[in-house]
C-alpha cells in the first residue's frame, strides 16, 4: 500500500521538466561513452553524528538515461561507495573536454532507460562539529551548504551528489543529528516537517537545480531570529525568516527587504518563491539561492533581484550565468541607458561548453550591454528593457534558460535582430555555443542489455 501511494504521489507530481536538452554534448573517456543523464528525483538521507564528528549521507537517485553509456554525476568529495542495481561499482573522476571542469563517471555501461544509483558519501565542506569536554552529551554541529557561481564546482556538488545546472529535479532531504542532547534548527528553502527536535524532513520544489537549494543547520540557540510574513501582491502571505548575530541587522534587513520586494513585485510581478530567508553575514557581498540568501545589507537588494533573475529563471549553464549578474548589476546602478557599451568586444557567453562558472566581467560589461539594449528598445518606441524583462520573466519563470533563449525572446519582443550585438559584445566574435545533444538514438544506443535490463519507472519507484 505504501509503495502504491508513493507511486500515485509520484505520478501526480511528475512532469517532464526541461533539462537534458540543455546538457552539454556527451563525450568519450578512454573509449567509453560518458553520458549526461536526467535526474528525476533524489533522496538525501543525512546523519550528523556529533559523537564521531562525521556527516554521512546516503543518496538515492532515480535517473533517466537517453542512450547507452557510462552515466555522469558530480560530487566534489570522493564517494565512499556507489551501487547500481544492487551491485557496487567503481567511479572515476574525469575531466570534461578542454579541461573546463571535472565530473564523476560511473564505471558501468548502462542501457537507455530509468536507473537507480545509491551513493554513500561524507560531507566535510561547510561543516563544523564542537564537543563539550565537560558535558560529552552536549556537543553540536553547524553545517551550511553555501554556494558560489564565479568558481568551478561550488554548487550543491560541494556537499551532495548532484548534476550539472541544466537539470531540474525533485529533491528530498531527511536530516538527523545524533549523539547529542543539544537541539538544532534547520533553515532551508523547502517544505519542512519536524519529526523530532533533531530530525527534519524537507521536500523541495521540482524546479530546483544544483544552484537552488539552501540548507543551514545550527544549534538551536544560535542567531537572533525574526519570523515574519510579507504580503505579496498576489494575496499570498510569504513566510519570511531573517536571522543573524544582531537584532539591529534583522531590523535593517527587514526594512530594506520590504522596500525592494515592493519595487520588484511592481516591476516584474508576484514574488516567485514560497518563502524568503535572509541570513545576515558580513559587511559586503552575498550569494543567492532560490528564495534564500546569505548577504550583507549592502548586497541585499542585488540578491533579492536574483530571486527573479537567477533563481526564478535559472541559468542552464555557465555560459548563461552572465545574464543574471548583468541584470542585477544594471538594477544596482539605477537601470542606466547608454549609447554604446564601453568596450569593443568581449566573450562572456561563448566559453567551453562544459563551463559551470560565470564570467567575472559579467557585472561591469554586462550592465553596460543591458544599458545599450535599453537604448535600442527605446529608439524603436518600446518602453525599454525593464518592460521586456517583465515579459521574459512571465514566460520563462521556473525554467532554465540559455543566452540564446534570452536573445530570441528579446528579438521576438522587439521584432528586430540583435544577432550582431550579441556576436560582438557577448560572444566576443565567436559563434554561440551549441547547446546540447540531438538525442538521436545511435545505431546501438537504444538496445537493451540482457544482463541489466532497464527497469520501468514504476519498478524503480518500488525500490526507492
Ligand atoms: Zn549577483
Amino acid at each position: 500500500m505504501k509503495q502504491f501511494l508513493i507511486l500515485i504521489s509520484f505520478l501526480f507530481v511528475y512532469y517532464s521538466t526541461a533539462g537534458i536538452e540543455q546538457a552539454p554534448p556527451n563525450f568519450k573517456v578512454r573509449d567509453k561513452q560518458a553520458v549526461f543523464v536526467d535526474f528525476r528525483r533524489a533522496q538525501y538521507n543525512i546523519t550528523f553524528d556529533v559523537q564521531n564528528h562525521r556527516a554521512l549521507v546516503e543518496t538515492k537517485i532515480l535517473f533517466e538515461q537517453k542512450q547507452k553509456g557510462y552515466p555522469l554525476f558530480d560530487l566534489v568529495n570522493r564517494p565512499l561507495s556507489v551501487t547500481i542495481h544492487d551491485k557496487e561499482v567503481e567511479v572515476s573522476l574525469i575531466k570534461t573536454p578542454g579541461d573546463a571542469s571535472k565530473l564523476r563517471m560511473i564505471e558501468k555501461e548502462l542501457p537507455k532507460g530509468i536507473h537507480q544509483v545509491i551513493i554513500h558519501s561524507e560531507i566535510e565542506n561547510g561543516t563544523r562539529f564542537s564537543t563539550n569536554d565537560r558535558k560529552p552529551d552536549w556537543g553540536n554541529v553547524s553545517s551550511g551548504f553555501f554556494i558560489r557561481d564565479l568558481r568551478d564546482r561550488m554548487f550543491l556538488e560541494k556537499y551532495l551528489p548532484t548534476n550539472y545546472e541544466y537539470d531540474q529535479y525533485r529533491m528530498e532531504i531527511d536530516v538527523k543529528v545524533t549523539g547529542t542532547k543539544r537541539w538544532h534548527s534547520l533553515f532551508t528553502n523547502g517544505e519542512k516537517t519536524k519529526v523530532s527536535e533533531n530530525h527534519y524532513r524537507v521536500r523541495y520544489p521540482d524546479f530546483y537545480t544544483a544552484s537552488s537549494l539552501y540548507f543551514h543547520l545550527v544549534p538551536i540557540n544560535r542567531f537572533v531570529r525574526y519570523y515574519l510574513t510579507y504580503p505579496s501582491i498576489d494575496g499570498r502571505d510569504i513566510p519570511v525568516t531573517i536571522y543573524s548575530n544582531y537584532r539591529f541587522y534583522n531590523y535593517l534587513a527587514k526594512k530594506k527587504a520590504w522596500k525592494v520586494m515592493r519595487e520588484l513585485e511592481a516591476d516584474y510581478g508576484a514574488y516567485p518563491h514560497d518563502q524568503l530567508i535572509i541570513y545576515g553575514t558580513g559587511l559586503r557581498g552575498g550569494m543567492e539561492h532560490a528564495g534564500a540568501t546569505e548577504t550583507s545589507i549592502v548586497s541585499l537588494g542585488h540578491e533579492l533581484f536574483h530571486f527573479y533573475f537567477a533563481k526564478g529563471v535559472h541559468p542552464a549553464n555557465g555560459n548563461s550565468g552572465w545574464l543574471d549578474e548583468a541584470l542585477a548589476s544594471w538594477r544596482d546602478k539605477g537601470y542606466q541607458t547608454v549609447d554604446l557599451p564601453f568596450y569593443d568586444s568581449a566573450n562572456l557567453a561563448a566559453h567551453n561548453l562544459y563551463t559551470r562558472k560565470t564570467d567575472k566581467r559579467s557585472y561591469e560589461y554586462g550592465r553596460s550591454f543591458m544599458g545599450y539594449l535599453d537604448k535600442q528598445l527605446k529608439e524603436i518606441g518600446k518602453p525599454g528593457l525593464k518592460d521586456f524583462l517583465r515579459v521574459f520573466f512571465a514566460k520563462r519563470k521556473l525554467t532554465t534558460v540559455t543566452t540564446e533563449d534570452f536573445k530570441s525572446d528579446l528579438e521576438e519582443y522587439a521584432q528586430m535582430s540583435f544577432q550582431a550585438d550579441f556576436f560582438q559584445y557577448i560572444y566576443g566574435g565567436h559563434m554561440p555555443p551549441e547547446s546540447g545533444h540531438k538525442h538521436v538514438d545511435h545505431d546501438h544506443g537504444g538496445e537493451e542489455n540482457p544482463h541489466h535490463p532497464a527497469r520501468t519507472e514504476a519498478e524503480m519507484l518500488s525500490i526507492l
